[in-house]
């Protein structure tokens, strides 16, 4: 196991800068998951602490041993990729020692290695199969028994299930988490699906363009967003934003007619809010909040729950997470409450505002 630190890594592709000034800790033992919308450097950050990517600025340390110029195969890390890149002509058994016998490992032992690994992952009937006589999900554990049996500091996982279906992703998913659970390596895990990472991570670290747009609990970040593109990020369906005015008074006015109060102080002048809500803290009537009327446009049934996607007076659309039983259909109107302390404000900006006081009343964007 090992901590892996990062200070103010750069990375570049000629002019373009693909990872700018990032300082992140992963603490020794932890998982960690890297979240971020297509092209903002998940990949290349990882591969840049597998070594297979050149570090442009900055330090890179693992287990507190700078390796910025290390090879991959000195820094105690081992990789599992999204498109398994197992060897067609070997057996699962085959693949799984390779890299153990290309480090002169000798045959017993590295049975026994394979044997481990193989019990771990449950695949040990297939240990004589070729890849091209597994399912999906099969060639992905062999890919995590790959990395197993080099029994790395540090696990790399590139968007390890994305080439699963939704069911095996789910199941998957699970056994990675049971995974670490019972072996304790530090873990780091991109993807580009909130919920595996919600599910995954210690630590989840959202990413744009670059830079980290905020690293935490998920607990944190669900709650307590630091801004507009977290809180939208995380969730789903996605948080709602409405717009409206924050009063002196430490009212706001939603632009569909609602009034709440907030519990903060007044900016001193009425200042331009964005109001966040997630679908799942409306409720019903009699709440210390605010209430809206919505006109059902679409009801999306999930069984158990379902998602009223609405629109306000003021044209802007909703979604409301329903668990009444009532009967309802599109064109009808209904009344929802949501408690101000779950209302999240953000400024036109996009920066949360959790504090606002006549002197300060525009955070710095
Ligand atoms: P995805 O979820 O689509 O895999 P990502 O967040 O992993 O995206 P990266 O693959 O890390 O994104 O790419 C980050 C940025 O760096 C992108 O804009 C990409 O086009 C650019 N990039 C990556 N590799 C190279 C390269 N070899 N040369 C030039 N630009 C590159």
């Amino acid at each position: 196991m090992a901590s892996v630190e990062l200070h103010d890594i750069d990375k570049s592709y000629g002019s373009f800068r693909a990872i700018e000034g990032l300082n992140l800790s992963v603490e020794d033992g932890s998982f960690t998951v890297f979240v971020g919308p297509s092209g903002c450097g998940k990949s290349t950050l990882l591969r840049m602490i597998a070594g297979l990517e050149k570090i442009t600025g900055g330090e890179l340390t693992i287990g507190g041993r700078r390796m910025n110029e290390a090879d991959p195969i000195e820094r105690g890390v081992a990789m599992v990729f999204q498109n398994y890149a197992l060897y067609p002509h070997m057996t699962v058994e085959q693949n799984i020692g390779f890299s153990l016998r290309m480090a002169g490992m000798g045959k017993a032992d590295i049975d026994r290695s394979v044997a481990a690994a193989a019990a771990t992952l449950q695949i040990e009937p297939l240990l004589k199969r070729k890849p091209a006589q597994l399912s999906g999900g099969q060639r992905q554990r062999v890919a995590i028994g790959r990395a197993i049996v080099r029994n790395p500091a540090v696990f790399l996982f590139d968007e390890p299930l994305s080439n699963l279906d939704a069911e095996l992703r789910v199941s998957m998913r699970v056994e990675i988490a049971k995974l670490h659970r019972r072996i304790g390596a530090t873990m780091i895990y991109v993807t580009h699906d909130q919920t595996e990472a919600m599910t995954l991570a210690d630590k989840i670290v959202v990413m744009r363009a670059g830079k980290i747009e905020q690293a935490g609990t998920p607990d944190a970040l669900y709650a307590d967003p630091d801004n507009f593109f977290v809180a939208g990020f995380i969730g789903s369906p996605r948080m709602n934003f409405l717009d409206g005015k924050l009063g002196a008074d430490g009212m706001v006015k939603l632009d569909c007619g609602t009034v709440f109060k907030t519990g903060m102080i007044g900016p001193g002048k009425d200042m331009p809010v964005k109001v966040g809500i997630r679908p799942e803290h409306f409720t019903g009537q009699g709440v210390n909040g605010g209430m809206i009327d919505i006109t059902v446009d679409v009801v999306e049934n999930l069984g158990g729950t379902r998602f009223i996607y609405g629109s306000l007076a003021s044209g802007q659309s909703v979604v409301v997470e329903d668990r009444s039983e009532k009967a309802l259909c599109p064109g009808q109107n209904v009344n929802v409450g949501f408690p101000s302390r779950k209302a999240l404000l953000f400024s036109v900006g996009g920066l949360r505002i959790r504090d606002v006081r006549p002197a300060n009343s525009i955070p710095a964007e």
